[in-house]
């Protein structure tokens, strides 16, 4: 018997697999960094304090991406899902505002885009970015 609170744990959980990707990567990479730091909005996935710059790990349904995942809506409640995720979606646009006023860098990476060979690239080509440019 599978426990309510796995679930929930699979479905919503802050160790997502996506974000355990992205983690092992950037680690390997030789970046340091602090988890959901909850001082800063939307208590980002990975926080780069003195590079001041935060990674989020995005699901595509979760948060509404564009791709073909994104997209895909349960045909039960397809309306109650479509108004979560319209609202994770504003949420997402307010926290990446709040942050970008606090002199925060986003970067966001889609669970779609995970498996992605320019990946790494592109996280180093972030972390190195001169935060003044
Ligand atoms: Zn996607």
């Amino acid at each position: 018997v599978i426990e309510r609170s796995e679930i929930m744990r699979a479905v919503k959980s802050t160790d997502t697999k996506p974000e355990m990707i992205v983690r092992r990567l950037i680690h390997r990479l030789g970046y340091r960094y602090q988890l959901h730091r909850p001082d800063l909005s939307g208590k980002p996935d990975l926080t780069f304090v003195s590079r001041r710059k935060v990674v989020f790990v995005h699901g595509c349904f979760w948060h509404g991406h564009g791709c073909k995942r994104g997209a895909r809506m349960p045909t039960t409640n397809a309306e109650y899902w479509r108004q979560k995720i319209d609202r994770n979606r504003n949420r997402d646009s307010a926290t990446q505002v709040s942050l970008a006023q606090e002199g925060w860098r986003v970067l966001i990476i889609w669970e779609c885009e995970i498996n992605n060979m320019a990946l790494e690239d592109r996280l180093r080509t972030f972390l190195e970015q001169n935060s003044t440019a």
